[in-house]
């Protein structure tokens, strides 16, 4: 926000849920995002419903490569929301993280930018990764622990005994 602020942009920003597992999870998070974006008058589209089932049946079978199917589905639906309501770019806080397979992330924003419409706005935002912890810990924020669904949360905190799984906090 602080980097789109200085460069002029007016944002608005859009919470997608289908792939925040469990529910309560969700809630706390867009309970999070929701007080920040009063405190700094951001707009904010939060989507509505919640398909868990629609999401696990596209990673089901393609576990290992379900961030691709994620960031697709989140990005296209994010780019047919900017192209509805006449925004001049969509983006992604993925962008952000450090965590994130972040050239996917691009190709895919780039991609569904073009067949609906409306250009992605790409910027490595990952330079600020620091900087927003520590404003998020000052601010006594909720600090998720992995990435959303219910897939990463079993990365992040089951231990196999004979192996070495690396945990991908965001
Ligand atoms: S790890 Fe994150 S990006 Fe990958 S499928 Fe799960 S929620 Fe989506």
């Amino acid at each position: 926000m602080d980097t789109l602020k200085t460069e002029g942009f007016d944002v608005m920003g859009f919470y997608y849920r289908h792939n925040i597992h469990p529910y309560t999870e969700c809630i706390r998070r867009q309970e999070t995002l929701s007080a920040y974006a009063d405190s700094i008058n951001l707009r904010v589209i939060y989507q509505q419903g919640y398909d868990l089932e629609g999401f696990l049946r596209n990673a089901v079978f393609r576990e290992a490569n379900r961030c691709c199917y994620c960031y697709h589905d989140r990005l296209k639906t994010t780019a047919l929301l900017a192209k509805r309501g006449k925004f001049d770019y969509f983006s992604t806080t993925l962008l952000y993280s450090k965590f994130q397979q972040h050239d996917l992330i691009r190709s895919i924003g780039e991609s569904v930018g073009k067949s609906a419409g409306v250009p992605f706005f790409y910027k490595d935002f990952r330079p600020g990764w620091k900087d927003g912890i520590e404003k998020s810990k000052q601010l006594g924020m909720y600090r998720q622990q992995y990435c959303g669904c219910i897939y990463s949360e079993k990365d992040r905190y089951y231990k196999q005994p004979s192996t070495n799984k690396t945990s991908r906090p965001l």
